[in-house]
């Protein structure tokens, strides 16, 4: 009844605007936030068993405090330090500048003579930077683990005594809080699945946007969509990858489990193919597209992740243009060796052996990106036509049985040639899937794929700030409610396994980007003095 789509401009309004939040407005916001104060016992035994890698390197907050424990320490705590800091950026020094910047490290921390000197290098290690013939990354990465080493012994121990970890301590206190709905403001719907919708939502207290993909609790347990709902869950948490949307909390409200993500703003890759006047997507935007997408399921893949759900609606954009995987809903794990065989995935994206119903591995994932880059180029899938009304029957006689037919002007030599390989219809011919590896491809000549990897290589296109890249909200429209369902114990328990809170990782982050973890840390500045160290 809203023939003016006044509601729409409405939702989009807001939704933009909680985008561009005022850093004062926050500030009001979280005025009254302080540290919890900790008990001894539950702080230690959340501490124990956990190692340095954790402590001090993967988690974000923790490795900021460890280092403003090596600055304030002792000049050769410093010095390691800093050491550690200048290899990280020196990674990333593009090629022409490597050597000169090598120099200047190597000087600075390796040269007996310097006042930044890390003393705890043996001869060995200075032999070895010496010697012209080996490889800039070997001598590096060597310094890098003595370094390591020694941060290990007597500086993380030290650590574990100070100011600065029982401050890490807090911070840990703090992220094991509860998460509800009213930690979140909600905006409007971006999309939609089976068992619910996608909105957009923000952190009250550090104006962190993020995607909520809301699981319907009683349409989960009528088409017994638990167990998939939790290996999505579980699968999101594990992997780390640039190509992959993070998990940042999951929880559980009134009628829904939450999965609350990054929010990727450009909107998935279907949406860019039909939804934008000119249909499907121009050649270099698809190459780039194809290259991210290539290098997050050779992550999975190694990991031991079949994906089974690779098509275009499931891959997003983020703000600046890069695209990422999302949905691992039907993602699978296997152990080694292992081969499944169940039908899994989408009606047009289907493997040869996945309609067959035999066993297979990884291998489905490659077809499957064979029908997507397909699609972005043509507007159409290989064996099913745009809007085509086709029983789900034809289109799998025609993915066993025809050939995959190039009509469309857009397809050039090697996008034709990545396809056709892409859709070998045996599993032993298939690009991909003999141990050869689909990033040496031509097609992927305009792209370097160290730099893609590292997330240096700019996108082709960029979301316009101003524009929400989803259909209009009331086309997301809820369909039948589900009222004849009941839930026992076995249930609840259920939700409480999937409600784990917030994630390590992109919680810390997001204290830290937020400017959050500055100010609670100014707040009550960490006494420099040792003596007065906690235990
Ligand atoms: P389903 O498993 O039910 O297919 P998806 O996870 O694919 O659900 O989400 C459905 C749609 O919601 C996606 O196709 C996309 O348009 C939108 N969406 C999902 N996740 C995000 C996100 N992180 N950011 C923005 N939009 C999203
Ligand atoms: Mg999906
Ligand atoms: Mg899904």
């Amino acid at each position: 009844g809203d023939l003016l789509g006044l509601d729409n401009l409405v939702a989009n309004t807001t939704y933009l605007k909680a985008q561009q939040i005022d850093r004062k407005e926050l500030r009001k916001r979280r005025l009254s936030l302080t540290l919890p104060k900790l008990k001894k016992t539950s702080a230690l035994q959340a501490a124990e068993g956990e190692r340095y890698e954790s402590l001090c390197e993967q988690q974000p907050i923790g490795r900021k405090l460890f280092q403003q424990f090596l600055l304030t320490s002792n000049d050769q705590y410093a010095a390691a330090a800093e050491f550690l800091d200048e290899l990280s950026k020196w990674s990333f020094t593009e090629d022409e500048k490597r050597e000169e910047a090598k120099q200047t490290i190597l000087a600075k921390f390796c040269q007996p003579q310097s006042t930044t000197f890390l003393s705890y290098f043996t001869e060995e290690d200075a032999e070895t930077c010496k010697d012209l013939s080996v490889l800039d990354e070997v001598i590096l990465d060597h310094l890098r683990e003595a370094t390591r080493e020694f941060l290990k012994g007597r500086p993380f121990s030290e650590y574990l005594k100070s100011q600065f970890f029982y401050r890490f301590l807090q911070w840990k206190e703090y992220e094991r809080q509860m998460i509800t709905d009213k930690y979140f403001y909600e905006f409007r719907t971006l999309g939609k699945g089976g068992f619910g919708e996608v909105c957009a939502v923000q952190v009250k207290h550090t104006g962190q946007m993020y995607a909520c993909k809301k699981l319907d609790k009683r349409r989960l347990k009528k088409k017994g969509g638990e167990r998939m709902a939790l290996v999505e869950k579980q699968i999101l948490e594990k992997v780390n990858s640039l190509f992959i949307v993070n998990l940042a909390y999951a929880y559980n409200s009134r009628h829904h489990l939450c999965l609350v993500m990054d929010l990727m703003t450009g909107g998935d890759l279907r949406f860019h193919i039909y939804d934008l006047g000119k249909r499907g997507i121009r050649m270099e935007r698809v190459v780039y597209y194809t290259a991210q997408i290539t290098s997050g399921l050779l992550h999975l893949h190694n990991m031991g992740i079949v994906y089974r759900d690779m098509k275009p609606e499931n891959v997003l954009l983020d703000g600046k243009g890069q695209c990422r995987l999302s949905d691992l809903g039907l993602a699978v794990e296997l152990s080694k060796g292992k081969m499944i065989c169940q039908k899994a995935g989408t009606t047009g994206y289907m493997a040869p052996e996945v309609l067959k119903q035999e066993y297979y591995r990884y291998s489905v994932d490659w077809w499957s990106l064979g029908c997507s880059i397909y699609e972005m180029v043509a507007a159409r899938l290989p064996f099913r036509d745009f809007r085509e009304k086709v029983q789900n029957d034809e289109v799998t006689r025609r993915t066993l049985e025809d050939e995959c037919k190039f009509e469309h002007k857009s397809f050039d030599a090697p996008t034709k040639d990545i396809i056709s390989r892409f859709l070998k219809k045996r599993v032993a011919r298939r690009f991909g899937c003999q141990g050869d590896d689909p990033r040496s491809h031509e097609f992927f000549n305009s792209i370097n794929f160290h730099r893609l990897e590292a997330g240096l290589l700019e996108a082709p296109w960029v979301p316009k700030p101003d524009v929400v890249y989803a259909k209009d909200a009331d086309e997301f429209k809820d369909s039948s409610d589900i009222k004849d369902v009941k839930f026992d114990t076995k249930d609840e328990k259920f939700f409480r396994e999937f409600s784990t809170g917030a994630v390590s990782v992109q919680w810390q982050k997001e204290m830290i980007d937020s400017g959050v973890f500055d100010e609670l840390n100014s707040a009550t500045v960490i006494q420099r003095d040792r003596e007065t160290a906690w235990k």
